[in-house]
């Protein structure tokens, strides 16, 4: 596995690759590894010839400075377990190496996609994610990139600037991996304690409750249900919690059957968000 901190050495590394390898996969990552993303790792190699992962805690994602500061940083654990999968290439540049001097995100149009959920609780969020993967699509120029269902706005949105920048590069979303307790994985459940991890329980089986629940009940009467179990809740402030379309990830008031809907939802336990989202289907 090699490992490369500067875009100049990847670049002269992918040089030659290309010569040799027909399809590189990517998965870019903001380190403090767990298995939802060996798994991407995973599907990516069964798929190129050649996986990179990058580990870059982007600085423009963050609408709040003590989110980035308490942001989990694990590298040398992470770089293990990249070696361990037998990951190709890990690209784990430094702030200046993607920004120079600017520290800031461009702005972009996703066609709304970026307007509910993970776009109105975190300010400038997807200019962030936008710009940082940009340039790193225009670096490595990957084959096919791999970004995990967990944060499925993210993955739209992604999807969505590829198609409008024409970058020849397929996007694949991947499940979600959760832990034994149906919890999503996340870099972030590294700072809850035990006790708190356990009761995180409560976002999965609520969205699985949803799901039963789209069966029988408004989509009104769900809402109200889902607020319901988390007022007064001793740890847990629910966010949002929205059914929306897949595709524009427009908020509905109907289920339906003909176009995919997906049940969101956002808590925070003592200022750290936990996000997750489920499939309706019947
Ligand atoms: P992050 O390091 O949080 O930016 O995540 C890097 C990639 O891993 C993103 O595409 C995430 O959606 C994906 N990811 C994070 N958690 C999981 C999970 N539990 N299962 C699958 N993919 C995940």
């Amino acid at each position: 596995m090699k490992v490369f901190k500067t875009v100049r050495e990847l670049k002269i590394s992918l040089k030659k690759i290309s010569s040799v390898k027909s399809s590189i996969g990517f998965v870019p990552t903001m380190g403090a590894l767990h298995k939802g993303h060996l798994s991407l790792i995973e599907e990516s190699k069964k798929n190129n010839d050649i996986t990179i992962a990058s580990i870059f805690i982007n600085p423009t994602q963050f609408d709040k400075k003590g989110d980035l500061e308490n942001y989990p940083r694990t590298l040398e654990n992470d770089l293990i377990l990249l070696k361990n999968i037998a990951c190709d290439i890990v690209f784990t540049p430094s702030i200046s190496e993607l920004y120079n001097k600017s520290i800031v995100a461009n702005s972009f149009d996703f066609d709304g996609l970026e307007n509910n959920m993970e776009g109105s609780h975190r300010k400038g969020h997807f200019n962030g994610v936008g710009t940082i993967v940009k340039k790193l699509f225009e670096i490595v120029m990957p084959t096919n990139a791999y970004f995990g269902e967990k944060d499925f706005q993210q993955l739209q949105i992604i999807r969505k600037m590829v198609e409008k920048n024409h970058f020849p590069v397929t996007v694949v979303g991947c499940p979600t991996l959760r832990e034994e307790n149906g919890l999503a994985m996340s870099s972030r459940n590294k700072l809850l304690t035990k006790e708190e991890k356990q009761q995180a329980s409560i976002i999965y089986e609520i969205l699985n409750d949803v799901v039963k629940k789209t069966k029988s009940q408004s989509i009104e009467e769900i809402k109200e249900w889902v607020s319901n179990q988390f007022k007064n809740h001793p740890l847990f402030d629910l966010q949002y919690f929205i059914i929306a379309e897949e595709k524009t990830l427009k908020s509905v008031s109907i289920i339906s059957q003909n176009k995919p809907q997906r049940a969101f939802i956002a808590v925070t336990i003592k200022n750290i968000r936990l996000i997750d989202n489920i499939s309706i289907k019947h």
